[in-house]
């Protein structure tokens, strides 16, 4: 208890109570005791109870600061990504109020006032002051109390470079570009960078502020000790990589959104990683020996050659578009595709015969000169992103003595081969339409179908496909591709009309026909009275008035996907026979 408190004064708080009502009692004061409950506040750190205390402490007079931070978002002189968080901070300095900067704590910058012992005048100066400004005596104490460590972070983009001094880095380094944080301290952090910098540099501290995702869980649950679902970063970098976790990252950083972060999408992206290592260990492979030097007109190549070439370049550009407006996770993606089905399932496979020399010596330095060349603009894109990776690999693949970061980053402009993009994606069709039908005919991977028919109209679409039709075989397993403008059905072969095309895969003499018939016919039978207990169901007034929205859904989708599996039946039906 202070000086107050009179008689109880230097007493413990608990014990003077006592002693009040002691006291109370005595005198014949007191009417009754009893118990009642109340919020008390406690300390946050060691839970005792703490009591209100009336003391002196330093403001910021806030409301001017703030109008101006306002003003310079309002003027886009900052720009908040993503853009809701603007909304966040509006409200914040809109609603100000003035600003306790004292702290009565060890750590932190001393408030810089001093207090004269002779006449109590307060001076308050930046540098030392060696006498009172009003009275002259030289005896000052200063102020015992810290700033708020928020006030000393406010002054972090400048001080940081010379700041009051006027140096190089601070008429180089500010304003800076772009501050990276998190949405909870907006207000505490960056509301107050922007006002100071205001203040005292008359600039914005920063032109964008990137707000990033806060992670959780699978589940979309905070990360607790309590709850037991931390993912320690450390402990995932042992095991899966610190490349495997940072794609993860990036590839899960959607703006605005949470992060969910469990091990098996950490595992996704480790599979990428091994598919980017073993297809540059292929790549590599088929490099020894091949010359140095890049494409020339001269070159022959063909078109997934031309249409490799033409997608690395548009995904350099996608890439550079999505990482300047802070989209990471279409970044990754973008580049997750690209590597694991353009480059590897489609262009690798299709380079398989060029580069055994199976289409001569000038085909085979071609496509190695346009491996070189797609790989070390994919290598160059994917670095930001798993810079420990590509790192390994630019080295092995000896495309410079710099280090990656320090190379120029991809831009070629995009233009030439438009038609490869259609056109490839003409062969891509074929392709995955025969795969298709051997897989409905359940035919082994590793059996070669004899024979196939393509029919196509059109004379350039027909012109492209027969063009490549060793690739096609190769990618489909079909010895033997016949492309036509018209034609009928061959017997017993099974069929799929594509709007381009129509494509026959002849599989009588790899089937037991009249087996797969009766198979067939087993399944649309059961098919059938299938579709019939959903319709059934569907026409129930009652079911359809007392089910969850969901369930008459899942019903309505079992009964269309029944009906179509049906038809396609028939069709198989029909062309066996
Ligand atoms: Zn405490
Ligand atoms: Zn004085």
């Amino acid at each position: 208890m202070n000086e107050a408190a009179g008689i109880y004064a230097g007493k413990d708080r608990f014990e003077a109570r006592k002693l009040v009502v002691e006291a109370l009692g005595r005198e014949g004061l007191l009417l009754k005791a009893e118990e009642h409950q109340h919020a008390v506040g406690h300390c946050y750190r060691c839970k005792s109870v703490v009591e209100p205390f009336l003391s002196e402490q330093w403001f910021v007079r806030t409301k001017p600061l703030a109008d101006r931070g306002v003003q310079a978002v309002r003027e886009g002189r900052i720009r908040f990504v993503p853009e809701q968080w603007t909304h966040t901070y509006y409200q914040w300095m809109e609603n100000v109020r003035d600003w306790c900067i004292s702290r009565q704590l060890w750590w932190g910058h001393r408030i810089p006032a001093w207090t004269c012992a002779a006449c109590g005048h307060i001076t308050v100066a930046s540098e030392d002051p060696s006498a009172c400004e009003r009275c002259g005596a030289s005896t000052l104490a200063q102020d015992e109390d810290v700033l708020d460590t928020w006030f000393s972070s406010a002054l972090w983009p400048f001080s940081t470079l010379g700041w009051p001094d006027k140096t190089p880095d601070l008429a180089t380094y500010y304003p800076t570009s772009l501050l990276v944080t998190g949405f909870d301290i907006i207000f505490f952090w960056v509301s107050r960078m922007i006002m100071m910098g205001l203040e005292f540099m008359d600039d914005v501290p920063f032109r964008e502020v990137y707000i990033h995702a806060l992670i959780r869980d699978e589940r979309g649950q905070k990360m607790s000790k309590s709850k037991g679902n931390v993912v320690d970063p450390l402990d995932i970098i042992d095991e899966f990589g610190a490349d495997a976790l940072r794609f993860t990252l990036a590839a899960l950083t959607g703006q605005g959104r949470d992060i969910l972060l469990g091990r098996s999408r950490i595992e996704t992206y480790r599979f990428f990683m091994n598919k980017l290592w073993n297809a540059s260990r292929f790549a590599l492979m088929n490099l020894e020996g091949a010359p140095e030097g890049s494409l020339d007109p001269e070159d022959p190549l063909r078109l997934p050659d031309r249409w490799i070439l033409r997608r690395s370049r548009e995904v350099a550009k996608e890439t550079t578009a999505h990482l300047s407006g802070y989209f990471y996770a279409e970044a990754a993606r973008g580049l997750y595709d690209f590597v694991w089905s353009e480059l590897c399932d489609w262009y690798l496979e299709m380079a398989k015969p060029a580069l055994r020399g199976e289409e001569g010596e000038g085909r085979r330095r071609a496509t190695q000169k346009v491996l070189r060349q797609v790989f070390r603009t994919t290598l160059l894109l994917l670095h930001p992103f798993i810079p420990f990776v590509t790192e390994e690999l630019w080295e092995a693949f000896g495309f410079g003595a710099r280090p990656m970061d320090q190379e120029r980053w991809p831009e070629d402009p995009v233009n030439g081969d438009e038609e490869s993009g259609p056109e490839m994606g003409l062969l891509q069709e074929v392709v995955r339409t025969l795969r298709n039908l051997r897989s409905e005919a359940r035919i082994a991977p590793s059996q070669t179908v004899p024979s196939a028919q393509v029919v196509i109209p059109g004379e350039g679409r027909r012109q492209v496909v027969e063009d490549h039709k060793d690739l096609a075989c190769l990618l489909a397993k079909v010895d033997h591709l016949v492309v036509l403008p018209r034609g009928d059905k061959p017997a017993r072969s099974l069929v799929t009309i594509a709007p381009d095309f129509a494509a026959y895969l002849e599989v009588g003499s790899l089937l037991d026909v009249e087996a797969e018939l009766r198979r067939l016919e087993g399944e649309r039978a059961k098919l059938a009275k299938d579709v019939e207990l959903c319709e059934a169901k569907l026409r129930d007034e009652k079911f359809l008035s007392r089910a969850p929205e969901e369930v008459v859904c899942k019903e309505r989708d079992r009964m269309r996907d029944g009906k179509l599996r049906m038809a396609r039946i028939a069709e198989n039906l029909e062309s066996l026979r």
